[in-house]
C-alpha cells in the first residue's frame, strides 16, 4: 500500500511524494523545487531513493539536481526527452511496465503539452499522476505537439478505469472551473462538483486528487467526442480533433 503527499511548489506546482512502508522505498514525482522535498523528507525522517519526471519544464524538474546531490537518488525520466533532461539513470517509454516506490507501474505516452510527455498509471493502487497533460477539469497547454497529439493522449488516459484517481501537476482546477462552468452551465455534475472543489479551496485544501469515472462527464476536454456536447456549446464540427482544438483555444483566450 502507497502513502502519497502532496507538497506544494512554486505558485501552483503539485509535487508527489510516494512511501512504500512495507518496501522502504520514497519516490518524489515532478520535484520542482528541492527545498519543500528535503524539508518534507527530514521531518519524517526519510531518505530520497527515486526520483521521476513527467517531462522537463523546469517547474517539474528544477530540484533535481540538488535532490540529487543530497540523496544519490534514482532519477527515471522520458526518453523522449533525452536531451533536455540532465543525469538520468534509467529512461522509459510507452507502454512499459517499472517499478515506482516498489509498485507496478505502467508508462503511458501522452504527446501534446510536450513531444516527450509521459503519465504514470498504477493498476493496483488505481492511481495515475498525469503531469501536465490532464488537469482537473482542464488540460495542459498544447505546446510542442499538435491539437490531434493532445487529443489522442487525452483519450488514452480517458480509457483508464472509471475508478482511477488522478494526481495532476498543478492547483489550476478554479480558472479550469470557471471556464467549465461558462461553456457547459447546464451540467448538473459539473455545478455539484464545482461547489465541493470551492469548499475545499475556501479552506485551504488541494483540490487534487480527482476520480477519473467523474471527470469523463465534467471536463470540457475529455469530451470533444461527444456529438450532444459539442453541439450543446455551439460547434459545428464532428471532427474531435478540430472540437478538442477550438475548446482549447477558446481557454487559451478566456
Ligand atoms: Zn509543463
Ligand atoms: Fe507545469
Amino acid at each position: 500500500m502507497l502513502d502519497i503527499s502532496i507538497i506544494n511548489a512554486y505558485s501552483d506546482n503539485y509535487i508527489y511524494l510516494l512511501r512504500n512502508e512495507k518496501k522502504n522505498i520514497t519516490s518524489v514525482i515532478d520535484p520542482g523545487e528541492a527545498e519543500p522535498v528535503i524539508k518534507f523528507l527530514n521531518s519524517k525522517n526519510l531518505h530520497l531513493d527515486e526520483i521521476i519526471n513527467t517531462h522537463h519544464h523546469n517547474d517539474h524538474i528544477g530540484g533535481n539536481d540538488k535532490l540529487l546531490d543530497v540523496y544519490k537518488s534514482k532519477l527515471i525520466a522520458p526518453s523522449y526527452e533525452k536531451n533536455r533532461i540532465l543525469n538520468v539513470d534509467k529512461f522509459v517509454s510507452d507502454n512499459e511496465t517499472i517499478n515506482i516506490a516498489g509498485i507496478s507501474t505502467k508508462v503511458i505516452h501522452t504527446p501534446g503539452h510536450t513531444l516527450g510527455h509521459i503519465c504514470f498509471y498504477m493498476p493496483e493502487e488505481k492511481c495515475l499522476f498525469s503531469g501536465d497533460t490532464l488537469f482537473y477539469l482542464g488540460c495542459g497547454r498544447v505546446f510542442e505537439g499538435t491539437m490531434k497529439q493532445m487529443w489522442l493522449s487525452l483519450v488514452k488516459l480517458r480509457s483508464l478505469p472509471e475508478d482511477t484517481t488522478v494526481y495532476c501537476g498543478h492547483e489550476y482546477t478554479l480558472a479550469n472551473m470557471k471556464f467549465a462552468n461558462y461553456i457547459d452551465s447546464d451540467n448538473a455534475l459539473l455545478n455539484k462538483v464545482s461547489l465541493e472543489i470551492k469548499n475545499k479551496r475556501e479552506e485551504g485544501f488541494p483540490s487534487v486528487p480527482f476520480n477519473l469515472g467523474i471527470e469523463k462527464k465534467i471536463n470540457p476536454f475529455l469530451r470533444a467526442d461527444d456529438d450532444n456536447f459539442i453541439k450543446s456549446i455551439g460547434l459545428s464540427s464532428n471532427n474531435a480533433t478540430e472540437s478538442f482544438g477550438e475548446i482549447r483555444l477558446k481557454k487559451d483566450s478566456f
